[in-house]
């Protein structure tokens, strides 16, 4: 048995500030997130916890977020447009993913997490493919 079979999956919950936008995303526990360098990451203090769409349902909220795209367009950054939080969005290196911000899971979340570094200041070299090819475990 290696490390990531002893990972096991659970539910989380979180959301934005004032509540009105609220998810569930399967994930290991405990949880990889993914601290990036770049810009938009440093200015909002997100950490990532990268997931497929399927393990991510969004429960309420849906009218209330805005999106916010700069650059390539590819990610669509997702806030809530009362409290300005945003708690997911699709990201440029998964596309067909969720990156939620580990920061607006519930409390208790992130007792135990590990934080792996993201030089997303050098985007294309770290992604030559234009996109991720795999998912974080
Ligand atoms: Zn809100």
């Amino acid at each position: 048995m290696n490390a990531r079979d002893e990972k096991q999956m659970i539910p989380y919950y979180g959301g934005c500030h004032c509540g009105r936008v609220r998810f569930e995303v399967l994930a290991p526990s405990p949880l990889s997130v993914s601290e990036c360098n770049c810009s938009v990451c440093t200015a909002s203090g997100h950490l990532g916890l990268i997931v497929p769409k399927n393990r991510f349902t969004l429960q309420s909220g849906q009218d209330d977020l805005t999106e916010y795209t700069f650059n390539t367009g590819t990610a669509k950054h997702l806030f809530c447009k009362h409290c300005g939080i945003k708690s997911f969005y699709v990201p440029r290196s998964h596309p067909d993913g969720i990156s939620v911000n580990a920061r607006c899971l519930d409390a208790g979340a992130t007792d135990d997490m590990e934080i792996i570094r993201f030089d997303g200041q050098h985007w294309e070299e770290n992604y030559p493919e234009g996109r991720a090819d795999a998912y974080p475990d």
